[in-house]
């Protein structure tokens, strides 16, 4: 993929109108995009930042059946869960991997509680289940996690779900698309709707590198924006409701000696009856999330100090070994777009609010699809892409991403390369950027450091050293100057330190 020549292609292609035009190129838009040009639609993607720069590079990176919400009951959800993780697994096995979670048990009635649980969870996963869950004694479940807290422990039990690089699967699903003829660009804002008859039928979009403004017209306009849904449909109509209510969530990064081995914690019961996963990632451990519900969405949302010291908490009761804020490698926050079907906000806590996806019509014709789960990107972009057609009058075909494989990138191909890193703390170099830029429309440090490498939520403080280095090799590729790179370091630095702990 390559930005100049995704321009040139939107040139080429005139001004025929596109059959899909999407706005937002998260895990939504990109499913949506990959599931309609994998029908033959035409089809344009409009992301005003990167692509996954949103809550789809945040999220905790499994593919999950949600084993909280069979708790609450959502029986439905879990199912559909439990089939789109096995379809990911069979289509994307470079991207998506099994991996095994013990939930310890340090009172009686937790094994056979969670150990009933579990075994509905697997029965909901039929035929596409990975293993069976199974009740591991104490000594086992010390084997499994080394640094799990010993004291009061009981055992506990074993099941199994999925793990993915969320931004990894978003830029697969891209490229994936791009292969099936979309068009795809970044940094291209959709500043309004355009209207004929009182029909949507186009949208003014702004080119942010150049600053130009050109329009697009579609037989179908799609609202794929997540936390930002509201305000597309306000360019719709003025006085909608809110159809969404904005919650963050925020995860901390720490060493792998917090979680030595392969498999990870799950939490099934915090102070305020959430879950809270510690899991391998890439070299480190992962441990979120909260839920704190917010008036507002920005793109870069901030970790509260509270939601912080929640985590720590947390992680402090069930390991050995306890981190604390010093041994925080990176924080990072993101917003749910959670659906509110029928209703606007309604004053409910936003852990007990459904992650179900929404799919809407305005009475002008807008497409907005929202809520859900990266889980179900593809079930939700199949729905999506089946009401689009009907109402663009397209002729009908049927969903094929069923089938459809999705392959790792050019970027994750090098990283296993140690030698030439700019830093031995994480997987970066020449090849990371050049890749990154050539290959998977990279076009600040950024990108190539928070989405086409993982290193900014892996590791703030190293990431921030390379800086300099990594900004000069991009402006060698995409031919800028002394002052772009003096800005871009600058402006990654900055970032850097919001992904730390305030006064670290
Ligand atoms: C903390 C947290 C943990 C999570 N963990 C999991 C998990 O483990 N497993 C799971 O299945 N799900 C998880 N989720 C849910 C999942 O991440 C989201 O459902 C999914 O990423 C939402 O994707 P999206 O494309 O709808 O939104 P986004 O990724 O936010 O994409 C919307 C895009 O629209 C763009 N945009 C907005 N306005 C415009 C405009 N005017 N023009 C052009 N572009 C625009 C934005 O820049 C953005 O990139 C988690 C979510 C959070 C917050």
């Amino acid at each position: 993929m390559n930005r100049d020549a995704m321009l040139a292609e939107l040139e080429r292609r005139g001004s025929e109108p596109w059959d899909l035009a999407l706005i937002g190129g998260g895990a939504t838009g990109l499913g949506v995009a990959l599931d309609a040009a994998a029908r033959g639609y035409r089809c344009v993607l409009l992301e005003k930042s990167d692509f996954a720069k949103g809550t789809s590079s945040r999220s905790t990176k499994l593919i999950h059946g949600g084993v909280r919400y069979l708790r609450q009951g959502n029986v439905a959800l879990v199912r559909d869960s439990l089939r789109e993780r096995g379809i990911l697994l069979q289509n994307a096995p470079g991207l998506v991997k099994p991996l095994p979670f013990l939930v310890p048990s340090y009172r009686w009635h937790e094994s056979p509680y969670y150990g009933i649980g579990l075994k509905m969870y697997d029965l909901l996963a039929g035929n596409l289940g990975i293993d069976s869950s199974r009740h591991l004694s104490r000594g086992e479940a010390l084997d499994f996690l080394p640094n799990l807290e010993a004291s009061g422990l009981r055992g506990g039990t074993l099941y199994y779900d999925a793990q993915f690089d969320d931004a990894g699967l978003a830029l697969a699903t891209a490229r994936a698309a791009a292969g099936q003829g979309a068009v795809l660009l970044n940094y291209a804002e959709v500043m309004g709707l355009l209207k004929a008859d009182g029909r949507v039928r186009g949208v003014g979009v702004r080119d942010i590198e150049s600053g130009r403004e050109f329009e697009l017209t579609a037989r179908v306009v799609v609202n794929a924006t997540g936390p930002f849904t509201d305000e597309v449909r306000r360019m719709d109509d003025s006085k909608t409701l809110p159809l969404i209510t904005p919650s963050q969530g925020v995860h901390i990064v720490l060493d792998s000696t917090f979680l030595p081995g392969d498999g990870a914690l799950m939490v099934p019961r915090t102070d305020d009856g959430r879950v809270i996963f510690m899991i391998p990632w890439q070299g480190k451990v992962l441990v979120g999330t909260t839920d704190t519900p917010r008036e507002d969405a920005p793109l870069e949302p901030q970790a509260l100090p509270g939601e912080i010291d929640y985590l720590l908490e947390h992680a402090a009761r069930y390991l050995k070994v306890r981190p604390s804020r010093e041994d925080i490698l990176s924080v990072f926050a993101g917003i749910r777009p959670l659906a509110m079907p029928g209703r606007g906000r309604g004053g409910e806590k936003t852990s007990a609010v459904s992650r179900d996806h929404v799919l809407r019509t305005s009475e002008s014709g807008l497409v907005t699809i929202t809520g859900g789960k990266w889980t179900t990107f593809r079930k939700m972009a199949e729905d999506t892409v089946d009401l689009a057609a009907r109402l663009a009058g397209l002729e009908a075909r049927p969903c094929t991403t069923g089938q459809l494989a999705l392959v790792p990138g050019a970027v994750e191909a090098v990283q296993e390369e140690v030698a030439g890193r700019y830093d031995p703390r994480i997987a970066c170099g020449e090849g990371e950027v050049r890749r990154g830029v050539q290959e998977e429309m990279a076009r600040t440090v950024e990108d190539v450091l928070a989405r086409r490498t993982r290193c900014l939520l892996l590791d703030a403080r190293a990431s921030a050293a390379i800086a300099p280095a990594v900004a000069t090799e991009m402006a060698k590729l995409l031919g800028r100057d002394g002052k772009w790179i003096k800005e871009q370091v600058a402006e990654f630095e900055a970032l850097a330190r919001r992904y730390l702990p305030p006064g670290a």
